[in-house]
């Protein structure tokens, strides 16, 4: 039901079937082996009715630059040889190609291939959620310990890290590791310690009481054990434009988009050790940066402050709140009240980075678990929660210190004392 291509034939394939779908991958590609399963299991189901064809972008060029595929995994969808539905990258999840699929066949023929979809259960000892440093520190522990370990995540492994711009503070590198890099190497230890890695996929219920968990839609995981290590996203201001904005103006995140205000203006939002730490970060691309802050005096540690304060390119306006983001051009234009006076003042700016905090990732979490004032899990010394069975690990703990070093130690712990609770 799949056939492997080169680009010669692929004018002929899109000639004589009327829906084809191609996937460009690599070697070497951990999203494109995340993909591979789910490709397989979907040529099956959709086989008969739409051609699955698979082509290896390095060794066909031409054809990958004439359709403008940039990366792999890249999914391409054909209909009567025209491109239809959306180009899919990166971390492609089973609902998205289904969703693709679906639009190229009429209605009684889907109904039909979706009531082939059959439920499967997979029994484990442990399910870790989340594949940041604190779960694959607990998967390589575990899975060295012969303790059968699934670890699930949404995205592709790394969570926090891979999207960190260098790393410099995780013993055992003398120069500084780019986050991808770092995430990676963990995630190739998971690997070759013998846990499943599970990326990618969609997580859609989560039953701690039970020890299951439902991904992508159809797979059951049963485990004795859970290891919850979903860590923590940033927070947001919940303002007016803020939603509209996002990833068009308004980041989150400097070591992925501060490359692209080289020689801007920006605003960020925030006064504590991130926006602090991130100012000087950005500084190195930004001409101008005007650092918005509620409380009339920064929170940041002493040395961030004093470092922030020198840069001439960071201006501080103290006890001011943002109140909402607007586009004026190509400009962003960020309303915010001086806190003092009810006085409202406008920053035109080329970009907004907000830094105001973190929240724990919990949403998928139904179960009553103790939790601190912010909504952080509270474990033992041993990683354990108020459910029996249940450990959580890092970021997404009620702790003090949110670091990688902090998540793997955690993760360590849990599985040392895991393994030794299922022997
Ligand atoms: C920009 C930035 C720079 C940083 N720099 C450093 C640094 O230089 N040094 C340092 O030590 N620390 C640094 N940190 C902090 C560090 O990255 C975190 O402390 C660490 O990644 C926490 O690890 P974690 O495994 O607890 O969670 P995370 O890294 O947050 O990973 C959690 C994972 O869980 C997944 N997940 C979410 N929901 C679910 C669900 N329902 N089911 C399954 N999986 C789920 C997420 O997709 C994610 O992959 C930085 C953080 C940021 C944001």
């Amino acid at each position: 039901m799949l056939t492997e291509i080169k680009q010669e034939a692929f004018e002929k394939e899109l000639k004589e079937n009327e829906n084809v779908v191609l996937d460009f991958y690599s070697t070497e590609c951990p999203p494109c082996e995340a993909l591979a399963p789910k490709f397989d299991s979907l040529a099956e189901l959709y086989g008969k009715d739409i051609r699955f064809l698979k082509i290896f972008r390095q060794g066909n060029r031409e054809l990958a630059e004439k359709l403008g595929v940039m990366s792999s995994p890249t999914l391409l969808f054909f209909k009567n040889g025209k491109q239809v539905g959306e180009t899919l990258r990166g971390g492609i999840h089973r609902s998205q190609i289904m969703r693709n699929l679906d639009t190229m066949l009429p209605e009684d023929r889907i109904k039909e291939i979706h009531q082939k979809i059959k439920p499967i259960t997979t029994e484990t000892e442990v399910v870790v959620l989340g594949a940041g440093p604190g779960g694959m520190a607990a998967a390589i522990y575990l899975a060295q310990a012969k303790v059968d370990t699934i670890l699930v995540d949404p995205a592709l492994p790394g969570g926090q890290v891979s999207t960190t711009h260098q790393v410099s503070n995780y013993p055992g590198f003398v120069d500084p590791q780019p986050g991808f890099m770092l995430a990676h190497y963990m995630a190739e230890q998971v690997k070759a310690a013998g846990a499943n890695l599970k990326v990618a996929v969609e997580v859609n219920k989560v039953d701690l009481a039970n020890k299951q968990v439902l991904i992508d839609g159809h797979h059951t995981i049963r485990a004795k054990k859970i290891v919850i290590s979903t860590g923590a996203s940033p927070r947001y201001l919940n303002v007016e434009g803020e939603k509209e904005y996002y990833g068009k103006g308004i980041s989150y995140c400097a070591t992925c988009d501060a490359k692209y205000f080289h020689d801007k203006e920006v605003v960020i939002i925030g006064g504590g050790n991130t926006a602090v730490e991130e100012s000087e970060f950005i500084s190195k691309f930004a001409s101008k940066i005007t650092m918005v802050q509620q409380l009339p005096h920064l929170t940041a540690n002493r040395a961030a402050q004093e470092r922030a304060m020198a840069d001439p390119k960071i201006n501080v306006l103290l006890a001011h709140e943002p109140r909402g983001f607007y586009r004026e051009g190509d400009k962003m234009k960020v309303k915010v009240e001086d806190l003092r006076t009810g006085k409202i003042n406008e920053l035109l700016t080329d970009g907004v980075f907000v830094f105001v905090g973190m929240k724990p990732n919990l949403d998928m979490i139904h179960d009553k678990l103790d939790k601190d004032a912010w909504g952080y899990i509270k474990a033992d010394d041993e990683m354990r929660t108020s459910i029996p069975g249940v450990y959580a690990v890092g970021d997404v703990i009620s702790k003090k210190y949110r670091q990688i070093t902090t998540a793997v130690a955690d993760g360590t712990i849990a599985s040392i004392a895991l393994a030794k609770e299922l022997n």
